[in-house]
């Protein structure tokens, strides 16, 4: 069985659904502080927190665990850098206790949700996975600090990983059943289409005044089902005595700020009302990842190239949790 650490939020669900439609049996171990009981609607579903190592060791010993993908983390960049320790208690510690149990019950196989935010400011684009990591918040470093621990485990231990670095992960499940849910949101194509709907008054552009060809930043927008795909192929990978290693999960193409808006007036046709505002504090200019590794490696072949595509799967999921 596979065990889903995080498996009731956005990616970890997403990941869940297609696992078991490829014949996997999960088991998804979630605390539920953000993420979501009715996301969990395939597999076995304990309810328990990586800070409570007994939680951890009685899932271990009441199934029979043959690897881990883990997605447990906070994720808001601005709170990283007001409350580290917050940060650094979860993303670093508790998944340290997470390890150490893979580790007294010998399950050697551990897929794990890293991020590009371990590159820091990037020095040159597309970034692959050579590029310098400088992370420059809280988030990001202890993301690179578990990524660097993985590498002491597999030398000292055997442990076998994938760290897989997501670019911006976008769309939700095509089949309508989940999707994208955070409370607080901040990420910018929910919360424009909270806009198309008038469940807030406007999307505010954060910094217009970017060295980018319209001012505003440039992001790589990956289909979250679409990650979930490269999960299972990097468990494979591993299963079938890959070697461990780190692999960027993006699309390869960049779109701006105002291009995301504008898709998505069309695909809403809806007017959506744009406001400019001062940047965002963190925000590099542009972040466009090569994901060639991944693809040559893993033989990972992302579906969904176009943008419009991606914010289609949002907005079909955006409509039915709001009828
Ligand atoms: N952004 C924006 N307005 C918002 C939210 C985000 O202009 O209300 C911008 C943000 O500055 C960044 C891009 O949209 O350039 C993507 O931001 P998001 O928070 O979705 O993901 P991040 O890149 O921070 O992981």
């Amino acid at each position: 069985m596979i065990l889903i650490v995080g498996g009731a939020g956005y990616i970890g669900s997403h990941l869940n659904k297609k696992i078991n439609e490829k014949g996997y049996e999960t088991i998804v171990f979630d605390n539920l502080s953000y993420g979501h009981r009715n996301f969990v609607k395939w597999g076995t579903f304990e309810q328990g927190d990586l800070g409570n190592i007994d939680e951890i060791r009685n899932v271990f010993k009441k199934y029979d665990i043959e690897a881990v993908m883990h997605f447990a983390a906070f994720t808001y960049v601005g709170e990283s850098v007001e409350d580290p320790q917050k940060y650094y208690l979860n993303n670093v510690k508790n998944t340290l206790n997470l390890l150490q149990v893979m580790l007294e019950e010998d399950v050697k196989h551990f897929v794990f949700s890293s991020t590009c935010a371990t590159y820091g400011d990037p020095v040159e684009i597309p970034i692959t996975e050579n590029h310098p990591q400088n992370p420059i918040n809280p988030y990001g470093r202890g993301k690179l600090i578990i990524e660097q621990v993985l590498k002491d485990y597999s030398h000292a231990y055997g442990l076998k990983y994938a760290s897989l670095r997501y670019f911006n992960a976008a769309g939700a499940d095509p089949d309508c059943k989940i999707g994208e849910m955070h409370d607080p949101e901040t990420h910018l194509i929910p919360l424009i289409l909270d806009a198309a709907d008038g469940k807030r008054e406007d999307i505010k552009i954060f910094g217009t005044d970017y060295d980018t060809p319209d001012g505003t930043c440039i992001r790589d927008y990956i289909h979250v089902t679409d990650l979930a795909d490269a999960h299972i192929l990097a468990l494979e990978y591993l299963q079938n005595g890959g070697k461990s290693d780190v692999f960027n999960l993006g699309n390869g193409n960049g779109f701006s700020v105002k291009e995301v808006i504008e898709e998505a007036r069309k695909i809403t046709g809806k007017e959506i009302k744009a406001t400019e505002a001062p940047r965002r504090s963190g925000d590099p200019p542009t972040l466009i990842g090569s994901s060639k590794k991944a693809m040559e490696i893993l033989k990972w072949k992302p579906e969904y190239h176009d943008l419009s595509k991606i914010i289609e799967t949002a907005w079909n999921w955006h409509k039915e949790v709001n009828k």
